[in-house]
């Protein structure tokens, strides 16, 4: 199961050039893409893991993490090997980056959609690895879903205008992981110029699709006042204060084993830097338990989602999406496939 990549060009020489993420990759005759997943074949360019997934699972929407997106809801999710970046932190690196050989279970879209139904979740999601990187599968695997399947991404951003462009009439919404600054993404993700993320980011902005922003904190790395303020600065101008912003947890993985674990005082100072900037939904993540797992109404403070770990406890909003307690209109979409059961009051 190969299949041809839709966004490339054919330069010359047998050579072509990759137009799926910012690395426009010039690849030769037999070679492979920065991703390791992409392979020049007689001057065509092929996707090596279409309908190889190499991790398939069944997971709470919160876990992504989506918390404004058909909450309470499961979503079937996949994977392929392979990444567009090489971050040092990575917790899915021995698929991610670490692995040798093309290897996944044979799942055709149609397949996919068909678990999705029989495993009763409403939705898919393109997760754990880079789902930019195996967009032609994704997108196949999209069109089948719709319209009885939601489509998530949980991306990194770094795709270009004519990816996103492809996927855009499917994804219904997308976490994005905003990692740090220019000089953090160069030392620790392998990427010179974070510009196309924020591209991204940007047209998400304009569209359909519901965004929400993950920010890893790593302690001394991307975590003083200054820094956390910059991107929550760049969040609420660019994205709106109602963009929901999930501050999570570091653990020790792969290249930054002798790392502390974020401490939760840093946690919680990204919580009170984002509030006191105003964004309306500010969440710590891989902190079970903590208060700020709970939605709360920007106007009246009322509690409008209950969360314990990544299950919905009890939901506080009207079928219009609006606070029970004072009516304020709340940025959660997805409505249509929000389980029945949660608005019971
Ligand atoms: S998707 Fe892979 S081959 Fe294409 S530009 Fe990005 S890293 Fe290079």
């Amino acid at each position: 199961m190969e299949r041809e990549s839709e966004i490339y060009e054919k330069i010359g020489n047998g050579k072509v050039k990759c137009g799926v993420c910012p690395r426009r990759c010039t690849i030769k005759e037999g070679g492979r893409g920065f991703c390791g997943v992409r392979e020049n074949r007689n001057g065509r360019l092929f996707s090596l893991v279409y309908g190889k997934a190499v991790s398939s699972s069944i997971d709470p929407i919160e876990k992504k993490p989506l918390f404004h997106f058909a909450p309470g809801s499961r979503a079937l999710s996949i994977a392929t090997l392979g990444c567009n970046l090489r971050c040092d932190f990575c917790q899915n690196f021995s698929i991610s980056q670490d692995w040798e050989g093309i290897s996944g279970e044979e799942i055709k879209p149609e397949e996919v959609k068909n678990q999705a139904e029989m495993y009763r979740c409403q939705g898919i999601a393109y997760t754990y690895t880079e789902p930019t990187i195996f967009l032609e599968y994704a997108y196949d695997t999209m069109k089948e879903g719709v319209p009885d399947f939601y489509n998530v991404f949980v991306s990194n951003g770094y795709m270009t205008k004519e990816a996103l462009k492809k996927v855009s009439p499917y994804l219904d919404a997308i976490n994005i992981d905003l990692k740090g600054g220019e000089e953090f993404y160069r030392e620790h993700c392998g990427v010179q110029d974070l510009e196309p993320i924020f591209e991204t980011l940007k047209e998400l902005a304009d569209s359909k699709t519901h965004v929400e922003i993950t920010n890893l904190i790593i302690p001394g790395e991307n975590d003083t006042d200054d820094e956390i303020r910059e991107r929550v600065k760049w969040i609420k101008k660019n994205m709106g204060r109602d963009v929901p912003v999930h501050f999570s947890r570091f653990r020790p993985d792969f290249r930054m084993k002798d790392k502390e674990s974020t401490p939760l005082e840093t946690l919680e100072r990204a919580l009170k830097i984002g509030r006191e900037e105003g964004l309306y939904y500010v969440y710590c993540g891989n902190v079970p338990g903590h208060s700020s797992e709970s939605t709360y109404c920007p106007k009246c403070q009322n509690i409008l989602i209950k969360r314990e770990g990544f299950s919905v406890d009890a939901f506080h909003l009207t079928k219009e999406m609006r606070c029970y307690n004072c009516g304020e209109d709340i940025n959660i979409k997805g409505k249509s496939w929000i389980p029945k059961k949660l608005f019971k009051g």
